[in-house]
Parts: C-alpha cells; sequence; structure tokens
C-alpha cells in the first residue's frame, strides 16, 4: 500500500494526513490541526479504524526519522497531560490546575492547552 492509498482508507475518519515519528508516536491531521498520539495508545483514540491497514509495511511508509514531532518535542498528545509533564492524564504528579486533562482534543478542537496558537 502507498501512503496515498492509506490516506484514502483514512479520509472517512477524518484524518488527512499522518506520520510517525521516531519517537513512536502518530501525528495525525484533522480539520488542518495537528494531534500526536504514541502508537500505543493511538488505536485507543481511533477504535474504528481497522488496525489490519497499520501493519509493518505501512509503519516504514509512515516512519521519517528526521521529523521531530510535538509528542516528544513539546510533550503535546492526545495521550499527555495537559501540564505538559509528558506524563498521561491519568498518571500525572505535577499536582497543577491543568492536570488530569488530556493536552490536546479532537472532539473539543484542540491542539495544546497552554499558550498561544502560532505554533506551526
Ligand atoms: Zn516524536
Ligand atoms: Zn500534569
Amino acid at each position: 500500500m502507498s501512503k496515498q492509498e492509506l490516506l484514502n482508507q483514512l479520509e472517512e475518519y477524518g484524518i488527512e494526513d499522518i506520520s510517525l515519528c521516531n519517537c513512536g508516536a502518530y501525528t495525525v491531521t484533522i480539520n488542518n490541526k495537528n494531534y500526536s498520539v504514541h502508537k500505543d495508545n493511538f488505536f485507543k483514540f481511533f477504535p474504528d479504524i481497522d488496525e489490519e491497514i497499520f501493519n509493518e509495511s505501512i509503519k516504514k511508509i509512515l516512519m521519517n526519522n528526521f521529523y521531530n514531532c510535538n509528542h516528544c518535542v513539546n510533550n503535546w498528545g492526545l495521550d499527555l497531560c495537559a501540564c505538559g509533564s509528558g506524563e498521561s492524564p491519568k498518571e500525572c504528579e505535577e499536582g497543577l490546575e491543568e492536570c488530569g486533562q488530556p493536552m490536546q482534543n479532537i472532539e473539543a478542537g484542540y491542539n495544546h492547552v497552554r499558550g498561544g496558537s502560532s505554533w506551526m
């Protein structure tokens, strides 16, 4: 499968683009916003996507070793705490006001809780 064929399959889930970082996180583009999530948690956030699509050959197509994503650089992700600790929201022990919430939320349409919108 080529990347375009994969994207054709993911289109129905609203995913416009997808890449896989060296750190093991996927970054997907939905409504022109980028969301990152570690591959181990990917299907928790996209349960309707057929895992069979994501076989080893597709991972090679998506892998970009020179890519630094927001998951590893900024600790931004669907599966990361809003405080920026890089922990999962449930396990974060920073004790900050925003802890327990995810940094990114597709339904709510935000791709990071804090800061401006000038990051991309
Ligand atoms: Zn990364
Ligand atoms: Zn936290």
